[in-house]
Protein backbone atom coordinates (compact mmCIF):
# COMPACT_ATOMS: atom_id res chain seq x y z
CA UNK A 1 0.00 0.00 0.00
CA UNK A 2 2.94 2.40 1.39
CA UNK A 3 4.55 1.31 -1.69
CA UNK A 4 1.92 1.80 -4.16
CA UNK A 5 1.20 5.77 -2.43
CA UNK A 6 5.13 6.14 -3.29
CA UNK A 7 4.86 4.73 -6.88
CA UNK A 8 2.14 7.28 -6.83
CA UNK A 9 4.43 10.74 -5.73
CA UNK A 10 6.95 9.51 -7.55
CA UNK A 11 5.43 9.32 -10.92
CA UNK A 12 4.08 12.87 -10.46
CA UNK A 13 7.00 14.36 -12.04
CA UNK A 14 6.04 12.25 -15.59
CA UNK A 15 2.81 13.51 -15.05
CA UNK A 16 4.12 17.40 -14.85
CA UNK A 17 5.68 16.82 -18.09
CA UNK A 18 2.16 17.37 -19.46
CA UNK A 19 1.57 20.38 -18.41
CA UNK A 20 3.98 22.38 -21.27
CA UNK A 21 1.63 20.74 -23.70
CA UNK A 22 -2.04 21.66 -21.79
CA UNK A 23 -0.40 24.95 -21.75
CA UNK A 24 0.82 25.35 -25.38
CA UNK A 25 -2.35 23.68 -26.52
CA UNK A 26 -5.02 26.58 -24.46
CA UNK A 27 -2.29 29.22 -25.94
CA UNK A 28 -3.58 27.88 -29.46
CA UNK A 29 -6.99 27.92 -28.94
CA UNK A 30 -6.78 31.19 -27.64
CA UNK A 31 -5.19 32.83 -30.48
CA UNK A 32 -7.40 31.14 -33.21
CA UNK A 33 -10.23 32.70 -30.96
CA UNK A 34 -8.37 36.09 -31.00
CA UNK A 35 -7.86 35.72 -34.63
CA UNK A 36 -11.29 34.64 -35.04
CA UNK A 37 -12.63 37.64 -33.57
CA UNK A 38 -10.51 39.84 -34.77
CA UNK A 39 -10.62 38.93 -38.59
CA UNK A 40 -14.71 39.33 -38.45
CA UNK A 41 -13.91 43.02 -37.22
CA UNK A 42 -11.77 43.29 -40.06
CA UNK A 43 -14.37 42.09 -42.23
CA UNK A 44 -17.47 44.31 -41.05
CA UNK A 45 -14.91 47.31 -40.74
CA UNK A 46 -15.34 48.83 -44.14
CA UNK A 47 -19.47 48.02 -44.32
CA UNK A 48 -21.49 50.40 -43.29
CA UNK A 49 -24.35 48.89 -41.07
CA UNK A 50 -27.53 50.04 -41.17
CA UNK A 51 -29.51 52.26 -43.60
CA UNK A 52 -32.66 54.38 -42.01
CA UNK A 53 -34.69 55.81 -44.89
CA UNK A 54 -35.80 58.73 -42.34
CA UNK A 55 -33.10 60.02 -39.86
CA UNK A 56 -34.41 61.07 -36.72
CA UNK A 57 -36.21 64.32 -36.39
CA UNK A 58 -33.83 67.34 -34.93
CA UNK A 59 -36.02 69.18 -34.31
CA UNK A 60 -35.05 70.64 -30.46
CA UNK A 61 -31.48 69.07 -30.97
CA UNK A 62 -28.31 70.50 -30.71
CA UNK A 63 -27.10 71.18 -34.97
CA UNK A 64 -24.05 72.49 -35.43
CA UNK A 65 -22.96 74.15 -38.77
CA UNK A 66 -24.62 75.12 -41.76
CA UNK A 67 -28.51 74.85 -41.68
CA UNK A 68 -28.48 74.34 -45.61
CA UNK A 69 -25.25 71.86 -45.48
CA UNK A 70 -26.34 68.62 -47.53
CA UNK A 71 -25.53 66.33 -44.93
CA UNK A 72 -26.16 65.67 -41.15
CA UNK A 73 -23.94 63.74 -39.18
CA UNK A 74 -25.37 62.71 -36.08
CA UNK A 75 -23.65 61.34 -32.96
CA UNK A 76 -25.32 59.09 -30.37
CA UNK A 77 -22.97 59.49 -27.25
CA UNK A 78 -22.48 59.54 -23.90
CA UNK A 79 -19.91 61.84 -21.84
CA UNK A 80 -19.03 58.46 -19.64
CA UNK A 81 -18.24 57.11 -22.12
CA UNK A 82 -14.28 56.93 -23.00
CA UNK A 83 -14.49 55.91 -26.76
CA UNK A 84 -16.64 58.86 -27.22
CA UNK A 85 -14.41 61.18 -25.90
CA UNK A 86 -11.48 59.20 -28.40
CA UNK A 87 -13.93 60.13 -31.10
CA UNK A 88 -13.88 63.74 -30.27
CA UNK A 89 -10.19 63.91 -30.08
CA UNK A 90 -9.60 61.93 -33.24
CA UNK A 91 -12.07 62.27 -35.47
CA UNK A 92 -14.11 64.88 -34.76
CA UNK A 93 -11.50 67.46 -35.18
CA UNK A 94 -11.08 66.27 -38.91
CA UNK A 95 -14.85 66.62 -39.85
CA UNK A 96 -14.87 69.60 -38.39
CA UNK A 97 -12.45 71.20 -40.59
CA UNK A 98 -13.12 69.92 -43.86
CA UNK A 99 -16.44 69.68 -43.83
CA UNK A 100 -18.64 72.05 -40.82
CA UNK A 101 -16.51 74.74 -41.20
CA UNK A 102 -16.17 74.46 -45.11
CA UNK A 103 -20.34 74.53 -44.99
CA UNK A 104 -21.06 70.64 -46.15
CA UNK A 105 -22.01 69.26 -43.14
CA UNK A 106 -24.30 69.80 -40.02
CA UNK A 107 -23.34 68.13 -36.97
CA UNK A 108 -25.94 66.68 -34.22
CA UNK A 109 -25.74 65.22 -30.99
CA UNK A 110 -28.07 63.02 -29.64
CA UNK A 111 -27.72 61.27 -25.69
CA UNK A 112 -26.93 57.10 -24.71
CA UNK A 113 -27.93 56.70 -21.34
CA UNK A 114 -25.91 53.40 -21.03
CA UNK A 115 -23.94 54.46 -17.42
CA UNK A 116 -27.30 54.69 -15.67
CA UNK A 117 -27.46 58.18 -13.29
CA UNK A 118 -23.98 59.59 -14.62
CA UNK A 119 -25.36 59.68 -18.03
CA UNK A 120 -28.47 60.59 -17.07
CA UNK A 121 -27.16 63.86 -15.09
CA UNK A 122 -24.53 64.89 -18.12
CA UNK A 123 -27.55 64.29 -20.20
CA UNK A 124 -29.87 67.11 -18.15
CA UNK A 125 -27.02 69.23 -17.97
CA UNK A 126 -26.43 69.36 -21.86
CA UNK A 127 -30.20 69.40 -22.42
CA UNK A 128 -30.42 72.65 -20.13
CA UNK A 129 -27.57 74.11 -21.59
CA UNK A 130 -28.60 74.15 -24.49
CA UNK A 131 -32.21 75.22 -23.58
CA UNK A 132 -30.58 78.56 -22.54
CA UNK A 133 -27.77 79.21 -24.78
CA UNK A 134 -28.62 76.37 -28.28
CA UNK A 135 -24.11 78.00 -28.93
CA UNK A 136 -22.81 77.19 -25.61
CA UNK A 137 -24.09 73.99 -25.47
CA UNK A 138 -21.32 72.90 -27.77
CA UNK A 139 -19.03 74.50 -25.91
CA UNK A 140 -20.11 72.31 -22.47
CA UNK A 141 -20.24 69.34 -24.92
CA UNK A 142 -16.05 69.67 -26.13
CA UNK A 143 -15.49 70.87 -22.51
CA UNK A 144 -17.60 67.46 -20.54
CA UNK A 145 -15.49 65.13 -22.60
CA UNK A 146 -12.05 66.91 -21.67
CA UNK A 147 -13.23 66.80 -18.38
CA UNK A 148 -13.23 62.88 -18.38
CA UNK A 149 -10.76 61.36 -16.26
CA UNK A 150 -8.39 59.46 -18.58
CA UNK A 151 -7.49 56.49 -15.76
CA UNK A 152 -10.22 55.41 -14.18
CA UNK A 153 -13.05 56.68 -15.93
CA UNK A 154 -15.69 54.52 -15.00
CA UNK A 155 -15.06 56.01 -10.91
CA UNK A 156 -18.03 58.42 -10.40
CA UNK A 157 -16.89 61.60 -11.78
CA UNK A 158 -20.01 63.31 -13.19
CA UNK A 159 -21.66 65.12 -10.70
CA UNK A 160 -23.32 67.84 -10.18
CA UNK A 161 -20.65 69.89 -9.05
CA UNK A 162 -18.51 68.94 -11.74
CA UNK A 163 -21.28 69.92 -14.23
CA UNK A 164 -21.48 73.11 -12.59
CA UNK A 165 -17.56 73.69 -12.94
CA UNK A 166 -17.13 72.42 -16.18
CA UNK A 167 -20.09 74.89 -17.29
CA UNK A 168 -18.91 78.21 -15.47
CA UNK A 169 -15.76 77.53 -16.98
CA UNK A 170 -16.54 76.84 -21.03
CA UNK A 171 -19.93 78.39 -20.90
CA UNK A 172 -19.79 81.20 -18.99
CA UNK A 173 -23.52 83.38 -20.22
CA UNK A 174 -24.82 80.20 -18.63
CA UNK A 175 -27.15 81.43 -15.45
CA UNK A 176 -25.68 78.29 -13.03
CA UNK A 177 -28.24 78.97 -10.80
CA UNK A 178 -31.25 78.00 -13.56
CA UNK A 179 -28.96 75.73 -14.61
CA UNK A 180 -29.27 73.66 -11.11
CA UNK A 181 -32.63 74.03 -11.07
CA UNK A 182 -33.25 73.05 -14.65
CA UNK A 183 -31.55 69.64 -13.86
CA UNK A 184 -35.13 68.86 -11.86
CA UNK A 185 -37.16 70.30 -14.67
CA UNK A 186 -39.56 68.05 -16.31
CA UNK A 187 -39.05 69.93 -19.81
CA UNK A 188 -35.48 69.20 -19.79
CA UNK A 189 -36.32 65.51 -18.20
CA UNK A 190 -38.70 65.13 -21.57
CA UNK A 191 -35.72 66.31 -24.21
CA UNK A 192 -33.89 63.20 -22.12
CA UNK A 193 -36.32 60.63 -22.97
CA UNK A 194 -36.81 62.08 -26.26
CA UNK A 195 -32.82 60.87 -26.91
CA UNK A 196 -33.77 57.66 -24.94
CA UNK A 197 -36.68 56.96 -27.41
CA UNK A 198 -34.48 57.87 -30.10
CA UNK A 199 -32.17 55.67 -29.41
CA UNK A 200 -33.90 52.68 -28.88
CA UNK A 201 -35.72 53.22 -32.04
CA UNK A 202 -32.63 53.70 -34.30
CA UNK A 203 -31.35 50.44 -32.22
CA UNK A 204 -28.11 52.30 -31.00
CA UNK A 205 -26.08 49.42 -29.22
CA UNK A 206 -22.58 50.90 -28.46
CA UNK A 207 -21.38 54.60 -28.21
CA UNK A 208 -20.24 56.14 -30.36
CA UNK A 209 -22.74 55.31 -32.54
CA UNK A 210 -22.24 57.64 -35.97
CA UNK A 211 -25.01 58.36 -38.67
CA UNK A 212 -24.39 60.06 -41.66
CA UNK A 213 -27.91 61.15 -43.36
CA UNK A 214 -29.12 57.37 -42.17
CA UNK A 215 -26.79 55.46 -42.76
CA UNK A 216 -25.16 53.80 -39.50
CA UNK A 217 -21.64 53.08 -39.65
CA UNK A 218 -20.23 50.20 -38.39
CA UNK A 219 -17.16 51.11 -37.20
CA UNK A 220 -17.39 54.78 -36.32
CA UNK A 221 -13.41 55.66 -36.39
CA UNK A 222 -13.38 54.69 -39.78
CA UNK A 223 -12.30 58.32 -40.56
CA UNK A 224 -12.55 57.08 -44.44
CA UNK A 225 -15.56 55.41 -44.49
CA UNK A 226 -16.72 58.63 -42.76
CA UNK A 227 -15.56 61.22 -45.42
CA UNK A 228 -16.30 58.68 -48.53
CA UNK A 229 -20.08 58.70 -46.92
CA UNK A 230 -20.11 62.14 -46.82
CA UNK A 231 -18.70 62.72 -50.37
CA UNK A 232 -21.11 60.22 -51.94
CA UNK A 233 -24.50 62.17 -49.91
CA UNK A 234 -22.99 65.59 -51.19
CA UNK A 235 -22.80 64.46 -54.89
CA UNK A 236 -26.04 63.11 -54.80
CA UNK A 237 -27.64 66.58 -53.19
CA UNK A 238 -26.01 67.91 -56.04
CA1 LIG B 1 -31.17 65.91 -27.07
Amino acid sequence: MSKNKHMNYSSKPTGNSTKPLVIITLTVIVLLIALFIFSNMASNKNQPSTVFQEPPSLVNQPVLGNDDAPVTLIEFGDYKCPSCKAWSNVVYPQLQKEYIDTGKLKFAYINVLFHEQESVLAALAGEAVFAQDPQAFWMFHKALYEAQPQANHDGLWITEEKILEVVKTAAPTIDLTKLKEDLKNQEVASRVKIDNELVQKFGVKQTPTVMINGTVLENPFDINMIKELIDKEIGDKQ
